[in-house]
Parts: C-alpha cells; structure tokens; sequence
C-alpha cells in the first residue's frame, strides 16, 4: 500500500470509520470505476457547454457589480439569463433571486402561462407534493382551481410506462399545458430520461400543436448530456438550491423557454409592462454565475455518491432505487430499510458526516404536512439546499431514505461510509463480500 493510502485510511479511522467498512466500502468503490469513467465523461461535456455559453456571451468582471432599487440595465443579471438560455437551448431564460425556491419557479411557469378556462394536464401522475396547492388538488388560497383553471392527471402504467391511451384521451380542447416531471422526487415511479420525455412532448404535441410543454426539471440538470428543453419543451424549471446552482448559489431559481414564455412568465414575476427589466440583483450575480460554472463537477460528485450507495446497500440486500446498475436520470438515490433503527441510523450517519452541524444528531419530529414522523439529516451551508449531501424519509413502512447531493465525490463517498458505519454499529448488517 502506498503511503497516500495509509494516510487515507488513518484519517477515516480518526473520523470514526472501522476496518470492516473500509475494507467494504473500498472493495465497492473498485468495482465502479467503468461506471464513474462515464460520468466524468458527461462531466466535462456540461462543464465545456457552460464554459462555452459564458464565452459566447462575453461574460465580464462587470457583469458582477452589484445593482439596486429598480435594476435597471443590470448587465450581470441579463448576461446570466442569456447564459442559461444557451446552456438549456432555449430563446430565452428567466433566473432571478426573487424566485425563491422550486415550488415558487413552478408556480410561476403555471400560474404565467394558464388563464381562466385552461386546463392543465399531468401525462406522469401525480405532482410534487408542494405542487398540489398550486394546482388546487388540495384546496388552497389563490391556487389554478381558484382561477377557474381546471387539471387533469394520467397516470404511469403498473410497469412505469406512459399511458398513451389515456393521455390521448385526456387531451381536449381546453388542455394548453402539459407538465412533467422529471425526477421521481418522493414517488416510487422511475425518473423520466431526456429521451423517454422527448417521446412524450412529440406525442402529445402531434395531437395538439398548441400546448405548452413544462418540464418541472429538478434535480435532473447536467445529469444527461442534454436537457428536456431540447427535446422540445417550451419551458423547464428548476430550483438553484439544487444541481444548477452548484452549490454556491444562496437562492433562487430559472424559468428557460420560447421567448414568449419568458415574457408571460416576467409579467408575472414582476409586473405587466415590467417584466424583465427590473430586479436588482444585489450582489449575487458573481455567485450564482459561479455556481453555474460548478455546476457539472458538483453533480459529477453527487451522481458517484448515489450509485456507490445504491451498489452498498444493494449488496447489503436492501431494496434500492435506481438500482446498481441502472443509468441515472438525476441525482436521488431511495434505499428501503423496513426497520427504523437501521433508518435512523443511516441518518445518522450522513449527519456526522457533514461539514456543518457535524454533531447535531437527527430525530424522527411531526413535520406539518405528514402523517408520520420525519427524520431528515442535513449539515449545510445553505440552508436546506439538498445539492449538498442531505437525506430525510418518513418514519413508516417501508422505511425508505431518499437522500440526494454532495458538493464534492469525497464527502459524498466519506457520509456514506459514515451511515454505513453507523448501520454496523447496530449490529443488524452483515459486511461480506
Ligand atoms: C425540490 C423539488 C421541487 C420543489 O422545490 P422546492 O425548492 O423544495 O420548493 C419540485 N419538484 C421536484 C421534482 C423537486 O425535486
């Protein structure tokens, strides 16, 4: 062994990882290195398509000056929009620190586009939980059904594939948008690739010309070489919290799109008349550009992280999803315990992991909203960004821990050894090979 790898073993079992893990956790990480060559190869395709879009549009020091009160000829801010417009292909891209987070971006592209009498159909089942009061599924203040905007959902088929009957079928004269969601999010349905939501947009775009087509993008930016915007969606949406922020940006989210999108999409976000032509963006233009930048190597990392926990605890006999093997269309990784303590543990473990709020030990609480307890681990530097390494679940049957991110493959790959650590020390998992 040479002496880079005794210096890493020693820090390991300084920071509380045993023989046994290692050794586990070490064999695991030798047998992906084909898988992880892959990544690194999408990796530096997304690094080199953002580097060319700051290139192209010429992005300067000047773009980071701060600007104030109304904003106007913000530069920074107008550069960084044509920068995520060309990064996702699309006419134009609203990203703006006064959407405050996914929900909020999503509620914009709906809310912006959809008028009394529309009707808003999801081809995918169900939406994000937070999407509900949006759409008005549950009844809330100002929600699309409050406007007069009806919705309509198809659900996937028992195998995970569309519907296509019953999505033709939905399509009536009042559908004028569609939304599908990439990622599974919470849901036990596997996450759409790019190619699989191609298909869906020709198809109903075939049947009606006219629709919109959103595609709530969470946690799938950079995953794939290319992104659902070119594969025909009108508008993709996501959070900066999450992949495109790249970890350093402290808020906000994108809205990328046909330009008339966009413009409905500002007049809402700001004001009719208004639109893009306002919103100071005080300072935190350098950072969200910079988070940009960032962006590909920190989902490198966060997609090495999921797959080498889906191939430990696969190995370990738990029912994991995506599983070892299977591609990856964004950066979740679910396991299913079916046994609390193994659970809490895993939590555990991902919370002494952290770079931030190392010794907080998570408990199961009452999250309004739930109808079990929730156990989340999170120790990040923005507050309840899950680009960095973060993991929660409901405390019920099966047990299952979604967790998602790591700023970098080395603590991603450091907390999931440490919740695997944490497993042993239960005395409820077996490590052999
Ligand atoms: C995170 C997420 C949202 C909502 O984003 P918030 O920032 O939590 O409001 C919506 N859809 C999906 C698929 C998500 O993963």
């Amino acid at each position: 062994m040479d002496n880079k790898n005794i210096i890493l073993e020693n820090y390991y079992k300084e920071m509380g990882i045993s023989e046994p893990v290692y050794q586990f956790c070490s064999r695991i990480e030798d047998s992906l290195k084909e898988r992880f060559e892959e990544i690194n190869q999408v990796a530096e395709c997304n690094q080199m398509k953002v580097l060319k879009a700051m290139r192209d549009n010429r992005l300067s020091e000047a773009c980071f000056s701060p600007t104030t009160g109304y904003g106007y000829n913000d530069i920074g801010r107008e550069t960084l929009e044509k920068i995520y417009a060309d990064v996702f292909g699309t006419e134009d891209a609203l990203v703006r620190p006064q959407i405050t987070c996914g929900t909020h971006a999503l509620a914009l592209a709906l809310m912006s586009q959809l008028r009394p009498g529309d009707e808003l159909l999801s081809p995918v089942g169900k939406p994000y939980d937070t999407l509900e009061e949006v759409i008005g599924i549950r009844t809330s203040n100002g929600s699309l059904a409050e406007y007069g905007i009806s919705y309509r959902q198809v659900d996937l088929l028992e195998d995970g594939s569309f519907d296509w009957e019953g999505i033709e079928k939905a399509l009536n004269d009042k559908t004028r948008m569609v939304t599908i969601q990439r990622s599974k999010g919470y849901a036990s349905r596997p996450t759409l690739s790019v190619e699989r939501i191609g298909q869906l947009i020709s198809f109903i775009k075939e049947r009606k010309p006219d629709v919109l087509c959103m595609v709530d993008n969470c946690y799938g930016e950079f995953v794939e070489l290319s992104e659902p915007s070119q594969v025909g969606a009108d508008l993709v949406v996501g959070s900066l919290i999450k992949n495109p922020g790249g970890g350093l940006a402290p808020i906000g989210g994108y809205l990328c799109g046909t330009r008339e999108c966009i413009e409905r999409a500002a007049y809402r976000l700001t004001s009719p008349g208004l639109g893009k032509e306002v919103g100071a963006t005080l300072g935190l233009t350098s950072t969200l550009t910079q988070g940009l930048f960032l962006a590909p190597t920190v989902v490198k990392g966060a997609l090495k992280g999921a797959i080498f926990a889906a191939n430990i605890y696969e190995k370990l006999g738990y029912k994991v999803v995506p599983d070892g093997r299977e591609s990856r269309h964004d950066i979740i990784q679910a396991v299913e315990f079916g046994d609390p303590d193994v659970m809490v543990a895993f939590c555990e473990g991902i919370q002494a992991a952290a770079p931030v709020d190392s010794f907080v030990r998570p408990e199961p609480w009452d999250m309004p909203g739930y109808d079990a307890k929730v156990i989340m681990a999170a120790g990040a530097f923005v507050s309840g960004s899950s680009i960095e390494l973060s993991a929660d679940g409901p405390m019920k049957e099966p047990y299952a821990v979604y967790f998602q991110g790591g700023l970098t493959w080395e603590h991603a790959k450091y907390g999931i050894m440490m919740s695997l650590q944490k497993i042993y020390e239960t005395g409820k998992v077996n490590l052999v090979l």
